[in-house]
């Protein structure tokens, strides 16, 4: 009696244990400081987005090696049933890999079997994909303690239960009446998950938070542009922002929009400094005229900042690109290494932001030491004229601002310029090869026009507001034309040494918007391409070395883990992002393919069943009619529209508007455009943003664009 009251007693603690939300119960992801300040020479697992806290996304696993690598096969792979983009690096912690979907799904997998143990849906609303620039996609969650976490489209932070994928908690944490997303990882330090969000392209005021990974509630948060209401918000920031970051602000539309500068992707964290480094993205309005009447270098935008991770204090700041007019943000992967410069080994943070300069910074004073760029950036006199001319021509190391040209600023005429809106380098992860010292980096040529909104449109509340002539970024109307365009574009993979400032070797690509890199100790350096090739190549020389055809497209970076005695190499194949950018990456490549999780091993002998590659929907404009106007019809189509379906209505990843049953017949196009039919899939109701005529003119532009296509598709041969 005795003894069972006993074990009655201790097994009500058990549970009570349990139903706390520190969750005593779980045994799975069991990742700790320890654990993550050692993970450098742990190579069974990835317990962080990258990596480790340095984020150097480099393994020191070489199973898999120069010698090895021709056997290396399919192990297994896993189809998930969204088409969406997938950007997530999948993290491994003792044989179990957690990876995220888009719409923020969370999927839980046994390493080596594949076998699926767990999944978790957050039920994200579908019309919040209005509010994301750049599809509905995730890169990945954090690990701590027994949890899992993600931070969800509409602006939750949710922990699960590692081993069962069961909700423990979940906080809301954005204003969800405004445009805000998260597609970032979260990470963890000391306890703390980190979370930033997006949405600087329609209007927000970005910031940073962190949260008790044990019970959810808030314990900084760092705003990053200043209180548009004059006011302290009671944050980490507020001395800061008061101090240094207010005076860099003027009169303009940011105190209605926030000013944007959201964190909505890099991290890094050095234990031994203790110092959590963040990355800031563009303003709104981009158009730095309208945003703070054109003066200030309006702190923290597209900043490098360092922060203590117990408090949120401010440490140091470096900015990019001060009075950003371009959407060049610095969100971009932030990597610590040690590096020898001048004789002296420094703790550096290294930085490929979009604005094309490879810059290294002493991590401890936020000191610049150098900024080089990654294509040549000449000054204007010396480019040929039609040619995009480079928006700076250098950094000055005295004062660590950039040298712009003339032009770039497009205060009086629209400028072509390069680097564009999608960077040099965008979110796409890099990886560092500890041998051989080089920066791997998936980086881009997409020049981009640039000039001041011709319509004057005031601020919109939820919609798109650059303040730019988004217009501007139609394709030419001649076929010839376009091809020239579509030919200047392409990608590279580039072998960067950060200490000589310069290429060692580099593998040119098709079409820009490729894959993010892993390299590991085998001398490899692997990359997915846009076309669906995944492959590696010699860590030192470039000399590919593995094929893989995976038929659709790549944009996330692969991953090693092991598991027993193989070692494994994992990636996400689904093509998406920054949908506009489908069309002009990759126009004939067949979009809308199930995303998978493909994972390799030497001797693997699985094999994927081929995808069943859709043909497009042909163009059927017979009896099709429109009381519309298209030219006003391309105002609202460039403004509102293209963002998702493409640049000219030639498609995204959404449907191509042209090949549409909905474009033959005004009510049905309507009932989406201005009813709001479409709205649980993401299309919500125009009606706020646009007039009546709006929707029917939109429709003519769709069918004028249509009819031209179809003039060159019956060209064909
Ligand atoms: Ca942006």
């Amino acid at each position: 009696m005795r003894i069972s009251a006993l074990a009655a007693m201790a097994a009500a603690l058990v549970l009570a244990a349990g139903c706390q939300p520190q969750g005593g119960s779980t045994t799975a992801a069991q990742v700790n400081a320890e654990r993550l300040t050692a993970a450098e020479t742990d190579g069974a697992n990835w317990m962080n987005y990258g990596r480790t806290y340095s984020e150097q996304r480099h393994s020191p696993l070489d199973q898999v090696n120069l010698e090895t690598v021709s056997q290396l096969g399919l192990a297994w792979y896993h189809e998930f049933e969204t088409d969406r983009g997938h950007q997530a690096t999948p993290v491994v912690v003792d044989g179990t890999l957690y990876t995220t979907t888009s719409w923020s799904m969370v999927h839980a997998f046994d390493a080596a079997t594949g076998a699926l143990k767990w999944s978790y849906d957050p039920k994200v609303p579908g019309e919040t994909a209005h509010k994301a620039c750049c599809d509905v996609v995730n890169r990945g969650v954090a690990v701590w303690e027994g949890k899992v976490f993600v931070g969800t489209l509409d602006g939750r932070l949710v922990a699960l239960d590692a081993d069962t994928g069961a909700e423990l908690w979940s906080v809301v944490t954005v204003d969800q009446s405004k445009p805000y997303t998260i597609t970032g990882a979260p990470r963890v330090v000391k306890g703390k998950v980190l979370i930033g969000n997006g949405g600087a392209e329609l209007g927000v005021r970005g910031y940073l938070s962190a949260y008790d990974a044990g019970s959810g509630e808030l314990a900084w948060r760092f705003y990053t542009t200043p209180n548009p209401e004059g006011r302290a918000d009671n944050a980490a920031s507020d001395a800061v922002l008061a101090e240094l970051a207010g005076p860099t602000w003027s009169d303009g539309t940011w105190k209605q929009s926030g000013g944007g500068g959201t964190v909505w992707d890099a991290m890094a964290y050095d234990p031994e400094l203790d110092m959590l480094y963040f990355g800031v993205g563009n303003g709104n309005p981009w158009n730095h005229q309208q945003r703070s009447g054109g003066e200030g270098d309006n702190l923290f935008i597209s900043s490098i900042v360092a922060v203590d991770p117990d408090t949120g204090d401010y440490k140091w700041h470096y900015q990019t690109t001060p009075g950003d007019t371009w959407d060049f943000t610095a969100t971009q992967h932030l990597m610590l290494a040690e590096l020898p410069i001048e004789g002296v080994t420094r703790k550096v943070i290294m930085q490929l932001p979009k604005n094309g300069f490879f810059y290294v910074l002493d991590r401890e004073t936020g000191k610049l030491l150098s900024a080089n760029p990654v294509y040549p950036m000449a000054p204007e006199a010396a480019t040929p004229p039609g040619m995009p001319v480079a928006w700076a021509s250098g950094v000055d190391l005295a004062t660590g601002r950039p040298v712009e040209n003339p032009s770039a600023r497009y205060k009086a005429a629209p400028a072509l310029l390069f680097p564009g809106p999608f960077g040099v380098h965008n979110w796409h992860p890099m990886a560092w090869s500890a041998a051989e010292k080089l920066v791997y980096i998936p980086t881009m040529l997409v020049p981009s026009a640039y000039g001041n909104d011709p319509t004057g449109e005031p601020f919109n509340p939820g919609a798109w507001n650059t303040g730019t002539g988004m217009a501007l970024g139609a394709l030419p109307d001649d076929e010839a034309q376009r091809q020239g365009l579509r030919a200047m574009l392409r990608g590279q993979l580039v072998a960067w040494d950060p200490v000589a400032g310069k290429a060692r070797w580099s593998v040119d690509r098709a079409f820009p918007w490729n894959g993010g890199i892993l390299a590991t100790a085998g001398g490899l350096v692997f990359q997915g391409t846009a076309e669906g090739q995944f492959q590696a190549f010699n860590a030192a020389t470039g000399e590919k070395v593995w094929e893989y055809q995976t038929q659709n497209g790549i944009v996330a970076a692969p991953m090693t883990y092991q598991v027993g005695n193989d070692q494994y190499v994992a990636v996400m194949v689904g093509y998406g992002g920054a949908i506009i950018a489908a069309p002009i990456a990759a126009p004939d490549r067949p979009v809308s393919l199930k995303g998978r999780l493909m994972v390799f091993k030497i001797g693997g002998t699985a094999t994927a069943t081929a995808y069943d590659l859709p043909e497009p929907l042909p163009i059927d404009l017979a009896g099709v009619t429109t009381t519309g106007d298209p030219a006003a019809g391309f105002g609202v189509y460039m403004r509102h529209c293209q963002v998702c379906h493409g640049a000219s209505a030639v498609g995204g990843l959404l449907p191509d508007l042209r090949r549409s049953p909905i474009t033959r017949d005004a009510a049905s196009w309507r009932s989406v455009v201005w009813d709001g039919a479409a709205a649980s899939r993401g299309m919500v109701s125009f009606k706020q943003w646009i007039t009546e005529a709006d929707v029917e003119n939109a429709r003519a532009y769709v069918i004028q664009e249509a009819r031209r296509q179809a003039a060159v598709d019956a060209a064909k041969p």
